[in-house]
């Protein structure tokens, strides 16, 4: 695997060299993990994480090369937002994950043998060939293909019986571009808790078939049960971005959406990078990740507005000028920001246009994201 290089032009020429397996190619090889060299998708999610990319330009790429051959890979990308919007209107879902991995990490320090699982998970000794092969490599790369992702998550779920909060807490501190809203609704997609009783079993032929036999796993639990339901959470309509005060003012670009150039801002009179990453223990490959997109989008704002950049590890002290961010979504970084903090908080048009219909299954967004989209000047294929 190419080292994880944070800056837009590093992920621009890596969406360019992989425009033309957008297509036909993707649809039929997407579920295949070939290894560590992944060839049948863009392994893109870093970028897109931070916005270093945004989700709009890769489903005009998308489409521009491949037109109605596009439908599979513009379907994937949606899939991001509508996790984005579904966690945004039910950030109870994160704090229940919140008190879950505390209460899991208790039940860890008074169990022996749930410690000894734990263990021999993450340090990679089940001695199950893909789980031992997928730590070594999420420690080595941060990163794993969607498919290895779902066979993890079930494994660790329906085989080792680990509580789901350990598993999603390692991935969303190890991988360079975790995400809280796609890793924990696909962990609990995978447990069966977000479609309710509907889980993913992961079947040793079909890791077999689709790792083109380089793994063999042993004594997986393929009748497992789904995890019980463990409630609705309300539905809160996600709140309007706030308005863009009058005046000179400080743009705060943040590590959960670097994608300034999207709120079409006047100039500001400075340029504030945030490198806060919001997870302390992250991995050095995470947090260098994501510092480095917050130096870099700062840097490409600076020059483009003509304005003096710095750079802080933390949200700066209010001073003479308001400060604008693109939106914190759900999650650990928005979680960091101090009570009341005066901080005007922009949607992205993008996001203000797909996320109200992320409110039950993908299949409205997917049905309507054409519709959605269309005002902004994105055409979608038919999906
Ligand atoms: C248990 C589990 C945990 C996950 N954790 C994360 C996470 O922390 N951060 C994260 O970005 N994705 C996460 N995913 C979703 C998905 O695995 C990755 O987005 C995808 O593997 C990224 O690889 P790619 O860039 O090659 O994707 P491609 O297949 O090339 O797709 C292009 C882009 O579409 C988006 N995308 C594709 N598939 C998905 C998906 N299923 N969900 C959301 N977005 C998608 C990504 O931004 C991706 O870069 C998780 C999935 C599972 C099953």
């Amino acid at each position: 695997m190419a080292q994880w290089e944070p800056t837009r032009a590093a992920g621009l020429a890596r969406a360019a060299a992989f425009a033309p397996n957008m297509g036909r190619a993707y649809a039929a090889r997407r579920n295949y993990d070939s290894g560590a060299q992944p060839d049948t998708v863009s392994a893109l999610s870093p970028w897109v994480r931070r916005r270093l990319i945004a989700e709009r330009e890769l489903l005009e790429m998308a489409r521009a090369a491949h037109g109605p051959d596009a439908a599979k890979f513009v379907s994937e990308v949606l899939w991001r937002g509508y996790f984005k919007g579904w966690l945004e209107q039910r950030p109870e879902i994160w704090e229940r994950t919140v008190a879950g991995l505390d209460a899991a990490r208790s039940a860890v320090a008074q169990d022996a043998a749930l410690a000894q699982r734990l263990a021999a998970a993450i340090e990679g000794r089940t001695g199950i060939d893909c789980v031992d092969a997928w730590i070594a490599q999420l420690r080595a790369e941060g990163w794993l293909h969607n498919h290895a992702r779902m066979w993890f998550a079930s494994i660790w779920i329906f085989t080792l019986r680990l509580p789901w909060e350990l598993g999603a807490d390692l991935f969303l501190r190890a991988l360079v571009d975790g995400d809280a809203a796609s890793n924990t609704l696909s962990w609990r997609w995978v447990a069966g808790l977000h479609t309710r009783g509907k889980h993913y079993l992961a079947r040793a032929e079909n890791i077999r078939r689709y790792t083109d036999g380089r793994f063999d796993p042993q004594g997986l639990d393929e009748e497992a049960e789904p995890l019980p339901y463990d409630g609705d959470a309300p539905l809160t309509p996600p709140a309007p971005g706030n308005a863009m005060p009058a005046g000179r003012y400080a743009l705060v670009i943040h590590a959960d959406d670097t994608g300034y150039d999207a709120l079409e801002l006047p100039p500001p009179a400075q340029v504030i990078g945030v490198t806060a990453h919001g997870l302390a223990d992250a991995s050095a490959a995470a947090r260098s990740f994501a510092e480095g997109a917050v130096a870099d989008a700062a840097a490409r704002a600076g020059a483009a507005f003509g304005c003096p950049v710095a750079l802080v590890a933390a949200w700066p002290e209010p001073g003479d000028l308001p400060l604008v961010a693109p939106w914190p979504t759900v999650g650990p970084l928005r979680d960091s920001l101090p009570d009341g903090y005066p901080l005007a908080q922009l949607r992205n048009p993008y996001d203000a246009a797909l996320w109200p219909l992320a409110t039950a299954g993908f299949f409205k967004v997917k049905s309507r994201a054409a519709g959605a989209l269309a005002p902004l000047g994105i055409a979608l294929p038919e999906l």
